[in-house]
């Protein structure tokens, strides 16, 4: 029998288009001889709808679609281990056959944060990646912060900031130690919201921006010149962690730093080193740091993990538990530069769900 497997894509974040195209790419990643896959878009406004070849959505597409009009899902727990999954169409009503496991295709806020992997902790099911609390400390970057901090990692200085207790931008320099900062909201990703400040006027406006996504925001010291350094870290069915080889974003200089544009809209916004021209004692050093922030934070499954470099200084920038898994997306292309497949990546993550689902029966 075949794995049954729900792809849950979109979600009520900002970063609901760059799912939509992770979620195309995962598709394509599993092995259709396998596994059976039902998707399952979450829209803008919350509900569940199922996706398939008949309503737009499907293999080859850059981003799956999510069709106003299929048929609504609803999940609830259905006691005994059992999840009940619900699906609503003009004809009414009617059970649906459980999911093996469900991979969450989404990111930032409601889709990488701890909520969606709660709901679905509820409903008894296996399911990919961090849990509750890896995905949530993961996704707060002041949390995150703190955690790595307290545990000896490396981070950039910085201060949180919430909108009841604002800061001057004299207040926030002098707290960083840099005149030039990084302001971003504490809880997203994709660079949403993420800007530079260089002036109190500037910094005025890059809150407000911040605020925009979040009701706390970081202000923190710019690291320049700066290299950016990515590790994938993946865990398997017997708990063994590893490492990826690195890889280097190269923003084009337009765009002055890694932002959305030049993330996802930009073709050329930035190039991909794989694999990063680092001497190899440092390139160790990260690899030991990826695998430490995974454990700190409480991730399980996977993260990519996100280094600074200046000069031979290392920081640890962030930890993304549901990393960008576009076709241009380095998680997976790391994993393959380190001698594992896509398809055989999607195996591990999902003998890993299935593994722990069984022990925590
Ligand atoms: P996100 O979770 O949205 O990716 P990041 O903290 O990674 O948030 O910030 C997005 C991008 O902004 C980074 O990839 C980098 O280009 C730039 N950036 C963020 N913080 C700093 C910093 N302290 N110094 C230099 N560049 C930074
Ligand atoms: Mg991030
Ligand atoms: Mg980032």
């Amino acid at each position: 029998r075949k794995t049954r497997v729900a792809i849950l894509f979109g979600g009520r974040s900002a970063e609901h288009d760059v799912s939509r195209a992770s979620a195309a790419n995962v598709l394509r990643s599993l092995d259709p001889s396998r596994y059976d896959v039902t998707l399952i878009g979450i829209a803008r406004d919350g509900r569940w709808i199922v996706a398939d070849a008949g309503n737009g959505a499907g293999i080859g597409a850059v981003a799956l679609a999510i069709p106003d009009d299929g048929p609504q899902l609803t999940l609830l727990p259905g006691g005994h281990g059992r999840t009940l999954v619900l699906e609503r169409n003009t004809a009414g009503i009617r059970e649906l056959p459980a999911f093996d496991l469900f991979f969450p295709v989404l990111h930032g806020p409601n889709g990488e944060d701890g909520t969606v992997q709660g709901a679905l902790e509820l409903c008894d099911v296996a399911y990919v990646g961090s849990r509750v609390m890896g995905s949530a400390a993961s996704m707060d970057k002041d949390i995150a912060k703190r955690l790595m901090r307290d545990a000896g990692l490396p981070v950039v200085p910085y201060v949180a900031m919430s909108a009841m207790s604002p800061l001057t931008y004299d207040d926030a320099v002098g707290a960083v130690g840099s005149p030039e900062v990084f302001v971003k909201p504490a809880n997203m990703g994709s660079s949403v919201g993420v800007s530079k400040a260089r002036t109190a006027q500037e910094f005025e406006a890059c809150c407000g921006l911040a605020f925009r996504f979040d009701r706390k925001i970081l202000i923190e010291r710019c690291v320049a010149p700066v290299r950016e350094i990515e590790c994938s870290v993946l865990e398997d069915a017997n708990g063994n962690i590893r490492a990826s080889q690195l890889g280097e974003i190269v923003p084009a200089d337009k765009h002055g730093f890694y932002s959305y544009d030049a993330k996802y809209l930009d073709d050329d916004g930035a190039a991909l080193q794989v694999p990063a021209d680092v001497p190899p004692p440092v390139a160790d050093r990260i690899r030991e740091f990826a695998i430490k922030t995974f454990r700190v934070l409480g991730c399980e499954g996977m993260a990519r993990v996100d280094f600074f470099l200046n000069g031979q200084q290392v920081f640890v920038n962030e930890a993304n538990t549901l990393p960008g898994f576009t076709n241009i997306s380095m998680y997976p292309r790391l994993w393959e530069a380190s001698g594992l497949s896509q398809s055989d990546l999607m195996d591990v993550l999902i003998g890993h769900a299935l593994e722990r689902h069984k022990g925590s029966r």
